[in-house]
């Protein structure tokens, strides 16, 4: 299976960090979105994080031009994904809004093409029935910043084939990712761990149990975390965080996934994290 034009969908967060990294390596990529100022904002973003990249001497400043001319943008999702070789879908985390998503891709794509989805949480096989082409759907798990993260979660769905689970892993060593490979169980194997840890954090400090600052660092300085469960959490957003964690108590039930009270309540406020400058911590 040959790759070369990536095509991903939502330039949010998890999107253009995806289409960066993509562009970065080779790839020709086209970012899509509803919402046109996310589509600029998405590419402003990435020739952000391309200029640290060459302040930190991670790249060289022709490396970010030609990273640059590997990339477009476009609000019009049919044209974009008619010649693309692999989709990755990174919108927000609402099961209609991706089946629906998948449904006009599958419509649009040519036969060959990959679809993946970026899903923290959410079943591959569920979105894979929106389409006419579920061997050719499966997770691809990116994880944020997606230009420091090392890891790329792969989620075979149930009915997946191999071939593309070995397609798409060639694609994320291409990125410079080491690849794990899950089965489509809630949460696969990160969100479910990650989750788990963030929740009992949040309920401590709604207790009062310690600061934020103090339970972050009971985690950094005493397990050897790299990031506190908090900041961890206002790093991903606060309302992916309990997108993840309602589908989770959902399907497994139990009470470690019940979203905390000052989760839903912090959301309510529009307190989602960094990217709203205010979660458990305030930033600039
Ligand atoms: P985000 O809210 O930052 O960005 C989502 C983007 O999708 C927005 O720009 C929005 O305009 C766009 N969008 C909405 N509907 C669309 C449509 N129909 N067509 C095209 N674009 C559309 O979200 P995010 O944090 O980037 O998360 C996206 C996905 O990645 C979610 O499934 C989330 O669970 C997953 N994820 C997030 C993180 C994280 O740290 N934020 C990490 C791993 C996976």
């Amino acid at each position: 299976m040959d790759i070369q034009h990536i095509v991903v969908i939502g330039a949010g967060t998890m999107g253009h960090g995806i289409a960066g990294q993509a562009a970065r390596v080779g790839y020709t990529v086209t970012l899509v979105d509803v919402d046109n100022t996310r589509v600029i904002g998405g590419l402003d973003a990435i020739g952000r994080i391309y200029a640290k990249g060459v302040a930190r001497q991670k790249m060289t400043e022709a490396e970010a031009e030609q990273g640059r001319s590997r990339l477009k943008g476009s609000t019009n999702l049919g044209a974009a994904v008619a010649s693309a070789d692999l989709v990755i879908e990174a919108v927000p985390e609402h099961m209609e809004l991706k089946r629906s998503l998948f449904g006009q891709i599958d419509a649009a794509a040519p036969d060959h093409a990959i679809l993946a989805s970026n899903t923290s949480s959410l079943p591959i096989t569920e979105i894979a029935s929106a389409t006419t082409r579920a061997p050719r759907v499966l997770g691809m798990h990116f994880f944020n910043p997606v230009a420091v993260m090392p890891l790329l979660e792969l989620v075979r769905g149930e009915f997946t084939d191999p071939a593309v689970m070995a397609a798409a892993r060639a694609v994320g060593e291409r990125l410079g990712k080491t690849c794990i490979e899950v089965a489509d169980a809630p949460g696969f194997a990160t969100s479910r761990l990650g989750i788990a840890l963030g929740n009992e954090a949040m309920r401590m400090f709604e207790e009062g149990v310690a600061s934020a600052e103090d339970i972050d660092k009971a985690m950094t300085l005493g397990y050897r975390h790299p990031i506190g469960p908090l900041a961890l959490t206002d790093l991903v957003g606060l309302d992916v965080r309990l997108a993840i964690t309602e589908h989770l108590h959902r399907e497994i039930g139990s009470d470690t996934f019940r979203p905390p009270r000052i989760l839903k309540r912090m959301v309510r406020a529009g307190k989602l994290g960094r990217k709203t400058g205010q979660g458990f911590y305030t930033y600039d």
